[in-house]
């Protein structure tokens, strides 16, 4: 999706992986395993730091529960970077997937089709949290502290790529244009 947009994008797997990059995206998954790999590989330390210096970070479900300053149970134990409280899994089980439009703060009028999967909900945010949107029931489901960005669903299926961009934007590239074309080839239809 950031290569579609123009974007220089690389893999993180290591923390030598971070050197010179603008930002860093914690992609969805499995936040039990992102948390045991970040911990073996010493990522833990290098990513606060990134952040501290305030360069963006975005995570998507599994890496928005990672970057909770706070999660319903022990496991996974995030980054505690955003503080905000998030619930696991807080749909149910993977046939509970959902999509839904939203309307997202900073994005322009047309409503954006996000994609839920084994989705992670806020459910408490502190103040200085700006809630992007929300459930139609009020739940938030992306959010942003300064450079810090977290949305519980996946951006990267569909080929709406104005988060990605709102996402390049937080991390010093070209302003956000809400206007800006769409990616041809989603990976998901
Ligand atoms: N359910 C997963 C977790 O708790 C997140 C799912 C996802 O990233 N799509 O980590």
């Amino acid at each position: 999706m950031l290569r579609s947009i123009g974007v220089t994008a690389t893999e993180v797997r290591l923390p030598a992986h971070l050197d010179g990059l603008d930002g860093l995206i914690i992609p969805g998954g499995e936040s039990t395993t992102l948390s045991r790999l970040m911990s073996l590989y010493g990522l833990r330390e290098p990513v606060a730091d990134l952040a501290a210096r305030g360069k963006a970070v975005w995570g998507t479900c599994a890496g928005m529960i990672m970057l909770a300053s706070e999660i319903t149970e022990q496991d996974p134990v995030p980054l505690a970077l955003m503080d905000v409280g998030v619930r696991r899994n807080a749909f149910g089980r993977q046939v509970d997937s959902f999509e839904q439009d939203l309307t997202v703060k900073g994005l322009g009028a047309a409503a954006y089709h996000a994609i839920f999967i084994r989705a992670p909900v806020i459910i408490r945010v502190g103040a200085a949290v700006d809630v992007l949107a929300a459930l139609p029931d009020g739940r938030p489901v992306a959010v942003q502290q300064d450079n810090l960005l977290a949305t519980s669903f996946h951006p990267e299926l569909t080929a709406d790529a104005r988060i990605h961009r709102y996402f390049v934007a937080l991390a010093g590239g070209p302003p956000f244009n809400a206007a800006a074309p769409q990616i041809d080839t989603p990976r998901v239809r």
